[in-house]
């Protein structure tokens, strides 16, 4: 049982890299991917956590990037996490969610719903990369809201009224800076939220054509029966590879449990060999 798509409270998971290896051996998964977003640093703990778990780490990242004004998540497995132009380029990001939280924060107010920092602070951490789920978080400590799905659903979600939007990596650059950090490249979600406006066939056949997609993530809880099998043909159309992951967060997403969707024995090694191959660090 192979899953390539976790995350951490490094970005907006609710354990801690240790805490999310465990429980995945308590799941009897025997690969993951630790992906968080824009940042690599739960991957040493999830690694070091692994030793005697009898599950292999995956290193990858879920980049925030963009297309045509849309959000669309991509990860990169196996990148070298010292790349000066994918770190200068993630750092942006970060700072692009760190920035706008004041502005949400103002427009919670505005709208009835203070948030004081400390109690924003608490669900942040130590993450270095702030997300809206970390907001979530505090809407529902303070009782505006019920649980994550709710504060997206009325307020945070990129048609809503909280919404500020942040600074994302162009996705033709961010697939070329995997690429040169020696990683393999994988499409989250696709078809899944707001990427599917953007993310047409002919824009995945050129991303495909260019030679710098590795996959296609198939198999994910936005996509239904219907999505996954045309996303699946098109993969074969296209060559690329198909994976299946949770986009596991913890208790963060309710229905993304560990394993829920997995990726193939092939597909894994194949996305290895290439990390091995171009000099990433896996
Ligand atoms: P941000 O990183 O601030 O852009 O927030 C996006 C993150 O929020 C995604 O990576 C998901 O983890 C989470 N998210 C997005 N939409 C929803 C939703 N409808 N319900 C729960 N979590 C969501
Ligand atoms: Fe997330
Ligand atoms: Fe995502
Ligand atoms: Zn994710």
């Amino acid at each position: 049982m192979i899953d390539l798509h976790t995350h951490s409270s490094v970005s907006d998971g609710t354990e801690s890299p240790a805490e999310l290896m465990a429980a995945a051996a308590a799941a009897g998964l025997d690969a993951i991917a630790l992906c968080d977003h824009d940042t690599f640093d739960g991957l040493d703990d999830a690694a070091e956590a692994a030793v005697g778990l009898g599950v292999e780490l995956l290193r990858g990242i879920e980049i925030s990037a963009e297309l045509d004004g849309q959000s669309v998540h991509l990860l990169g497995y196996g990148a070298r996490p010292d790349h000066p132009g994918l770190l200068a380029e993630l750092e942006l990001v970060r700072d692009g969610r760190t920035q706008r939280i004041p502005r949400m924060l103002e427009r919670l107010a505005a709208a009835g719903m203070p948030v004081p920092a400390e109690v924003l602070d608490r669900h942040i951490g130590d993450s270095p990369s702030v997300g809206r789920p970390h907001l979530a978080d505090a809407m529902v400590e303070l009782g505006y809201v019920a649980d994550r799905r709710e504060a997206f659903d009325g307020w945070l979600a990129d048609d809503r009224s909280i919404f500020v939007p942040r600074y994302g990596i162009p996705l033709r650059r961010a697939l070329a800076l995997v690429r040169a950090a020696g990683g393999a490249a994988v499409i989250a979600h696709p078809w899944g939220r707001q990427s599917r406006e953007v993310l047409s066939e002919a824009v995945l056949a050129e991303l495909a054509g260019a030679g710098v997609l590795d996959g296609l993530e198939v198999d994910h809880q936005d996509h239904d029966e219907q999505t996954r099998a045309e996303l699946r043909d098109l993969a074969q159309a296209l060559n690329v590879l198909v994976t299946g992951s949770s986009d596991y967060h913890g208790l963060g997403k309710l229905g993304h449990g560990l394993g829920c969707n997995t990726s193939s024995a092939e597909v894994y090694g194949e996305l290895r060999r290439r990390i091995g191959e171009r000099g990433g660090r896996a």
